[in-house]
């Protein structure tokens, strides 16, 4: 394989080990260099280091665990992709530790093949490629293995919940343990929709924090939205706060978060001829489709409604806003046009069914309309304070800048909106302030 010569190419590089990177001992010390190079203010230049992680990388990708003797007693897979102007393939084999499943598996998440099919400065769109990796997480397992956890399962088990008291967060347990209940001989807690969720254990919690915000079906939602979607299936103490923190210092979320201006730009022609995006939200279900089209006559936009409103599933960033509980429904609308909580990849990753039962539909539509009701008379009085938040940074504290560099011909909505972080050395007044690159 070649050397990248653009960030562009680092990228890809990066995402094709991302798929290797639990096989290879050390892997984010060694590419360190290498993610260095593809951050935004970095201007890309290939030094020895960066030549010598590349070949080491290389390495180990020809190397057992990663490249072994085939076993012509166990099945192939076959992965591949395309792009314009080549084709990629790569033949694997199951490992016993990683139990595959051929099913749903976004294009951008299929970076193996990808790279393949790949030529330098290619920048085509990828094909839809199908695949998921199980977790194989046993919950009564996990359970055990914190030992908190492990305590007050045994206590719900002996209906005995003295012992709650001499626990770390006892004030939790004893507010709940009329919720909480053993099934299959995992610790579960009804929610505050009834539903029934696993209290997760702590070396599980920032994986599922992970698994709900950042994974594409997730979409980097903002922390309420990611709340509702952990504790709709999951349950601990202090989870808010925790999910909260994780949120916050997302840096995906902190570079791309919107600012307030509005780019009104019109968007750029796109390679399939098309000119306009559109966003139609139904009106009470707040359930999206998405897309985009050449002309925006009545006709195309009614056909296009029509043909969508089944397809939106395989979009992963509109499966992640339709999935999403709506604070003001207290329901996503995927639940109030289906009813029932649709599985995400995620939750396949875990093995969980959230919650199969389907509802009843009118019972549904009655409460949307009484939270819609209600959240509508919230949002006035919210508005009608009027207040904003001012800004106080301290010496020490670490900053992001709003990125008001833009290249000519980059689309904004693409870029960064925020570089750093910076660390504010001193305040010279309210909101001047002096700071360096961190
Ligand atoms: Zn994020």
């Amino acid at each position: 394989m070649l050397p990248p010569t653009t960030k562009d190419e680092v990228k890809r590089f990066l995402g094709m080990m991302g798929f290797y990177r639990r096989f290879i001992p050390r892997f984010s010390e060694v590419a360190s260099c290498l993610y260095t190079l593809t951050k935004p203010k970095c201007t890309f230049m290939w030094s020895d280091k960066c030549q010598n992680a590349f070949t080491e990388l290389n390495q180990k990708l020809i190397h057992s665990p990663i490249l072994i003797y085939p076993d012509f007693e166990s099945e192939f897979e076959i992965y591949t992709d395309a792009s314009d102007n080549a084709i990629g393939a790569v033949l694997m084999q199951r490992l016993e530790e990683l139990n595959y499943k051929i099913e749903n598996y976004p294009g951008a998440l299929n970076n193996l093949a990808d790279q393949f099919s790949r030529p330098a400065q290619s920048q085509s769109e990828v094909s839809v490629n199908k695949l998921e990796l199980g977790l194989d997480i046993c919950w009564e397992t996990e359970q055990e293995k914190d030992k908190e956890v492990a305590v007050v399962k045994q206590a719900v088990k002996n209906g005995d919940t003295k012992e709650l008291v001499e626990l770390e967060n006892a004030a939790f347990w004893n507010s709940n343990k009329e919720y909480l209940f053993v099934q299959d001989n995992v610790l579960m807690l009804k929610n505050y929709q009834g539903e029934n969720s696993i209290v997760v254990p702590k070396q599980l919690r920032n994986t599922i924090c992970n698994l709900y915000h950042d994974e594409i079906t997730a979409g980097h939602l903002s922390y309420e939205k990611t709340y509702r979607a952990i504790a709709l299936r999951y349950y601990w103490p202090h989870m808010r706060t925790e999910i909260y923190d994780f949120c916050q210092s997302c840096d995906t979320c902190q570079r791309m978060k919107p600012m307030i201006q509005l780019d009104k730009r019109p968007l750029k022609l796109t390679k399939n001829g098309n000119t306009h995006f559109y966003l139609a939200i139904d009106y009470i279900s707040k359930y999206c489709i998405t897309g985009a089209k050449p002309r925006t006559t009545a006709e195309e936009t009614i056909r296009m409604v029509r043909n969508r409103v089944n397809s939106e599933a395989l979009i992963p960033v509109t499966f992640a806003y339709n999935n999403a509980v709506h604070v003001s429904m207290g329901f996503s609308p995927n639940q109030v046009i289906f009813c029932k909580v649709l599985s995400t990849p995620s939750d396949r990753k875990l093995q969980i069914e959230p919650n199969p039962e389907p509802k009843d539909r009118e019972e549904i539509e009655e409460q949307v309309r009484d939270k819609i009701g209600k959240a509508q008379m919230k949002q006035k009085k919210q508005y009608d304070k009027n207040v904003r938040d001012k800004n106080s940074f301290n010496p020490g504290d670490l900053v992001m800048l709003i990125n008001s560099r833009q290249k000519v011909g980059q689309v904004r909505s693409f870029t960064p909106k925020f570089i750093g972080p910076y660390e504010v050395i001193k305040s010279i007044g309210e909101v001047i302030h002096e700071f360096k690159q961190w």
